[in-house]
């Protein structure tokens, strides 16, 4: 079983630390002068600051997952069976993510970048964990634990339960302003983590599944809408209909929980 108490540390460190860069990057766009200054100049101001904003808070996530994974390690007890281990911070390309964020933002609204900063701290985190899993002889299992209140989505991936993939971890599904941590066991024949039950998210996702029809009921929906509204589901890599199926369950899902964004 993994230990409560040094998950529920790391989560809340965490939560600080991913706050910190939310709201500083919310100062920064707040700093910028719309009316005033053209395109290029608004990018550029962002550029100065955003990339720092992600490196640093983003290193302070990493040492703290760090931290967390080599400690859950040492109560496992682990060394006689797979010798000792020194868990390292994961370093990805954080000045390509900013300068991704910034691009991405200047097409959708620049008021998503604080959720983007926030995303990206996690992301951090998620890496450090996943790296080291896979480093690990002693691979832990892994698995995406919803904050209280999450939304139907980050439910349906915390409703997977626990994994060995660490590459999944890594490329966990985050959407923007997402306060889900993942959480690690060593225990790999009985993971468990107190308070975290899978089975209990997937019984929402099945009373979803239910509530609108079944897959038949969903797709007699998806029929109904013209070519114009189905064209807006569409992803790249992932099929169109399954793309709005996700869609409508995760919107009854909050609506099941009381979610509201
Ligand atoms: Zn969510
Ligand atoms: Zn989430």
């Amino acid at each position: 079983m993994a230990d409560k108490e040094l998950f529920d540390q790391y989560e809340h460190a965490l939560r600080t630390i991913a706050t910190l860069a939310h709201d500083k990057t919310s100062d920064l766009v707040s700093r910028i002068d719309y009316d005033v200054m053209t395109p290029e100049q608004c990018a550029a101001a962002l550029l100065a600051e955003y990339p720092e904003i992600v490196r640093t808070y983003g290193i302070a996530a990493a040492d703290i997952a760090r931290e967390y994974y080599q400690q859950e390690r040492e109560l496992a007890m682990l060394e006689d069976e797979y010798g000792s281990y020194d868990a390292l911070p994961a370093n990805p390309g954080a000045y390509e993510w900013a300068v991704e964020d910034v691009r991405k933002s200047a097409a959708a609204g620049v008021d998503m970048l604080p959720g983007e900063a926030l995303r990206r701290i996690y992301q951090r985190a998620d890496r450090t964990i996943a790296e080291n899993a896979r480093r690990d002889p002693a691979h832990p299992m892994w698995a995406i634990i919803p904050h209280p209140g999450a939304c139907g989505w980050c439910l349906m991936v915390a409703a997977n339960g626990w994994s060995y993939s660490s590459q999944r971890a890594a490329n966990a599904q985050r959407h923007s302003n997402c306060r889900c941590s993942v959480a690690i066991d060593f225990n790999r024949d009985h993971p468990s983590l107190e308070g975290y039950d899978p089975d209990a998210y997937y019984d929402v996702y099945d009373q979803a599944l239910q509530a609108l029809g079944g897959d038949d009921g969903i797709f007699a929906q998806w029929d109904a809408l013209s070519p114009d509204e189905q064209a807006k589901y569409r992803r790249s890599g992932r099929g169109v209909y399954d793309v709005f199926k996700m869609k409508v369950v995760t919107a009854k899902m909050d609506e099941i929980t009381g979610h509201t964004h």
